[in-house]
């Protein structure tokens, strides 16, 4: 099973995901806990040379083919095996990501073709963290650090990436399920982990 999480900067996606991890760990499976951009060798390299140094150091364009790099090598050294190894792969951040960052800018369509072309495989189930906009950008900017880039919108932007995420689950409703995240931590776990149990019944 193959898992992503989503949500704007300080949803609380990450933390989620290490809970989730944590919880299959416990029933005796071996997850694996992932992240992009990264996750591999060559990703974590193409990772550092997009998220760090000058945000304008790159092109738009320039910018997604770095993330579609990064997401294939991921894919291929790291997703793909774990897969056929039978192991739940859980990761904090997948092509919908993608679809909303480098979309942005007028982009989308060309993130759509690139993905058909080079990755050509989405999550079965995506966990997107929706949460108030107000206290995820408070959350995120008090742990953004210099070496890394942190994207910041501002509340209006947080604002309307909430929505574009809403709308993209709204879009792959079957494969995103859309989870209240202004709860306690332990109780908005308590809802993917319902949600996960389920799905690997099936
Ligand atoms: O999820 P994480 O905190 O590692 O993301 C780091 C930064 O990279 C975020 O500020 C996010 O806005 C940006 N990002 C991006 N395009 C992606 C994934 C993340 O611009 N596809």
């Amino acid at each position: 099973l193959f898992l992503s999480f989503e949500g704007i900067d300080g949803s609380g996606k990450s933390t989620q995901a290490r809970l989730l991890a944590e919880r299959l760990t416990a029933d005796g499976r071996s997850p694996l806990l992932t992240r992009e951009p990264g996750g591999s060798a060559g990703a974590e390299e193409i990772r550092a040379l997009v998220l760090q140094g000058d945000p304008d150091r790159w092109s738009p364009e320039t910018e997604l083919l770095l993330f579609t790099a990064a997401r294939r090598d991921h894919l291929e050294r790291t997703i793909r095996p774990a897969l056929a190894d039978q192991r739940v792969v859980i990761c904090d951040r997948f092509a919908d990501s993608t679809r909303m960052y480098q979309g942005r800018q007028g982009l989308r369509q060309t993130v759509d073709t690139l993905h058909d072309l080079i990755i050509g495989r989405e999550p079965d189930l995506t966990l997107l963290i929706d949460m108030d906009p107000k206290a995820a950008l408070a959350r995120a900017k008090s742990r953004a650090t210099m070496e890394e880039r942190f994207e910041d919108f501002g509340l209006e932007l947080q604002q309307q990436m909430r929505q574009d995420f809403l709308a993209l689950s709204e879009e792959f409703s079957e494969r995103i399920h859309v989870i209240d995240g202004n709860r306690q931590p332990e109780i908005v776990a308590q809802d993917v982990y319902a949600i996960v149990a389920s799905a690997l019944m099936d």
